[in-house]
């Protein structure tokens, strides 16, 4: 059995499997245009970052009903429980179905009924965290805020994700406030592909709690102290990171060093069916590229639960509190 561990940089899109597709796009009567399973395997094998964003905005066009969502969510849970996973923080984006004519309530509402059944089925606790897309412009993210609204009791946070150059986090400074107004939980992916300063923009100006990636925070060692010092959880994707060219290859990956630095790390998988990897493929990956040992492992574990929104009432406290002890009991023999 593998460590238990959260989940905390997950987008549900990016967990759809070739063979999901597939079954999604004949009940739904869409063309795809692979001959086969195998076929779009392949093409899963993308080089760069645009090949990557045409396959998974393309094979969203599958996604149209609350029963694909649901049944996306649910694939995505039961794997995340084999790999180990007793929580996970689930990103979706509404922008990337809107356009398509799919509305809010429909995913919402779809991946919900994943959600709810989640713990009795899966073992698995979750959350829901809205994204907006950063590339598109803060009026539209707004709108999306708005047309969340009647479903805030289903979504823990609000996101920021997609193409991080050129759309520093400070573009979304007023649709955060708002979010911050509704109760919203606030991250942000910053310092993935964008400098350092996105990070301190992240913090400064959106007033994140946690950062998703994070990863160029090394360029800075006073922003290193200072995320270090505050203990802001970062919600790394090294199987991503790899894939999408922001390192060459994972013995590379600045991991080890992160923790060495007393940085709160955390990792994740991100777009697990598209990077070669779910969670516990990840932890097994750095433990052999990186030489991330047993201890170490456990401290990401750990750190995972610790970052996790699980802190609202009594009942999540007690929660954590069970999955810390998991974590703590758990023997790697
Ligand atoms: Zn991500």
């Amino acid at each position: 059995m593998p460590i238990p561990k959260a989940e905390l940089h997950l987008h549900i899109e990016g967990t759809l499997e070739p063979e999901l597709a597939f079954e999604l796009a004949a009940r739904n009567g869409v063309e795809l245009p692979y001959a086969d399973t195998e076929e779009l395997r392949k093409a899963y094998l993308f080089d760069d970052l645009q090949s990557f964003l045409d396959l998974y905005y393309g094979l969203m066009a599958v996604l149209r009903t609350e029963a694909d969502f649901e049944d996306l969510a649910d694939a995505y849970l039961a794997r995340a429980a084999a790999q180990g996973v007793r929580h996970a923080e689930i990103f979706f984006d509404p922008q990337a179905h809107i356009a398509r004519g799919v509305p809010i309530a429909t995913v919402i509402e779809g991946l919900a009924r994943a959600l709810d059944r989640s713990e009795e089925r899966h073992g698995v606790s979750t959350r829901l965290i809205m994204c907006f897309l950063r590339d598109q412009s803060a009026e539209s993210a707004m709108e999306t805020l708005h047309a969340a609204r009647p479903h805030l009791d289903r979504i823990i946070g609000v996101g920021l994700d997609s193409a991080e150059v050129g759309h520093p986090p400070a573009k979304f400074k007023e649709v955060y406030e708002a979010a911050a107004a509704l109760g919203l939980r606030l991250v942000a992916h910053a310092g993935e592909e964008g400098p350092p300063a996105y990070i301190t923009e992240a913090l400064d100006v959106l007033r994140v709690e946690r950062v998703d990636h994070g990863l160029r925070c090394m360029e800075d060692p006073e922003l290193v102290e200072r995320l270090v010092r505050e203990r802001v959880p970062l919600t790394l994707c090294p199987l991503s990171n790899v894939r999408l060219r922001a390192i060459d290859v994972l013995e590379e990956h600045p991991l080890a060093r992160m923790m060495d630095a007393g940085l709160m790390c955390t990792v994740n998988s991100d777009d697990p069916a598209y990077f070669g990897g779910y969670v516990d493929d990840t932890f097994h990956a750095v433990r052999e590229a990186l030489g991330i040992d047993q201890e170490r492992l456990r401290t990401l574990a750990r750190n995972s639960f610790e970052a996790a929104f699980l802190d609202r009432d009594a009942a999540d406290e007690a929660l954590r509190a069970r999955y810390l002890a998991e974590v703590e009991a758990y023997s790697f023999d």
